[in-house]
């Protein structure tokens, strides 16, 4: 028999800023197959896996708002940003044979199925790596608010939200070097301390639904498996 899961099921958050690499803009190919060969190992262990990206290495609504354009026109190209992000994953998890399914907050039918939880469920049931582009389909939220409501619909048991850093400080470590770092720390915790682990639409919706959240390094190879396997990787919020 499998040995048992940590998670059976989790909520993987790439921000799209990550996709970058050393580039300035765009996507970087060697991030992009680092990341799916991650996601495609934590599928082989049995985990099921749900992934939003964001698409900060696109677009994002604020900067259409600092050009005095329209927020939410921005907001809409911001979305689409993640759904392009979310179709270069999709090549490159299915060039690693990685059965996967691209769901969309936004009707984009000719490239990916719509949002619907029920086939999202069936499909995470059947192996299936299940991408959610377009956010949640809503201006004024981000792909953080995305992967918080989204794990809860689709009753994850963790929110994986991968940075470029191996957790929550203290205080910011690219700052101050004597920063600690938290192994975990409570919802209430974060709030008292004013940390920063997601904007507070994303937070709340966590803290409210006792959904924990683990922020670590997906840069760093082998952490995702080390995490799923038990190890404590960066920082656990929970109640
Ligand atoms: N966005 C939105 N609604 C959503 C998700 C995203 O309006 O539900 C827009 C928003 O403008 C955001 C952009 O899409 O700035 C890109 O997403 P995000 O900034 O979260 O990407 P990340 O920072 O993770 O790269």
């Amino acid at each position: 028999p499998p040995t048992a899961l940590k998670y059976n099921r989790i909520l993987l958050k790439l921000s799209g800023e990550a996709l970058m690499g050393q580039q300035q803009y765009g996507i970087d190919a060697n991030r992009l197959m680092q990341y799916a060969e991650e996601i495609k190992i934590a599928a082989e262990t049995g985990t099921q896996v749900a992934v939003v990206i964001g698409g900060g290495n696109i677009y994002r609504g604020v900067q259409a708002e600092a050009f005095g354009l329209d927020r939410v026109q921005g907001d809409y190209m911001g979305m689409l940003a993640t759904v392009i992000n979310s179709m270069a994953l999709q090549s490159a998890l299915e060039k690693l044979d990685v059965n996967t399914r691209l769901l969309s907050g936004l009707h984009i039918q000719q490239v990916c199925e719509p949002y619907i939880r029920r086939r999202a469920m069936r499909h995470l049931e059947k192996g299936r790596v299940v991408i959610f582009g377009a956010g949640i389909g809503s201006p004024y939220f981000t792909t953080d608010s995305a992967a918080s409501l989204r794990a809860i619909e689709i009753e994850a048991d963790v929110v994986l939200k991968g940075t470029r850093v191996d957790g929550i400080y203290t205080a910011d470590p690219e700052k101050d070097p004597t920063a600690k770092r938290f192994t975990d720390i409570s919802f209430d915790e974060v709030m008292d301390k004013k940390l920063n682990v997601m904007d507070m639409t994303a937070f709340t919706l966590c803290k409210e639904n006792n959904l924990p959240i683990i922020v670590f390094d997906m840069n760093k190879e082998g952490n995702l498996q080390r995490l799923l396997r038990g190890d404590s990787v960066g920082t656990l919020v929970s109640m």
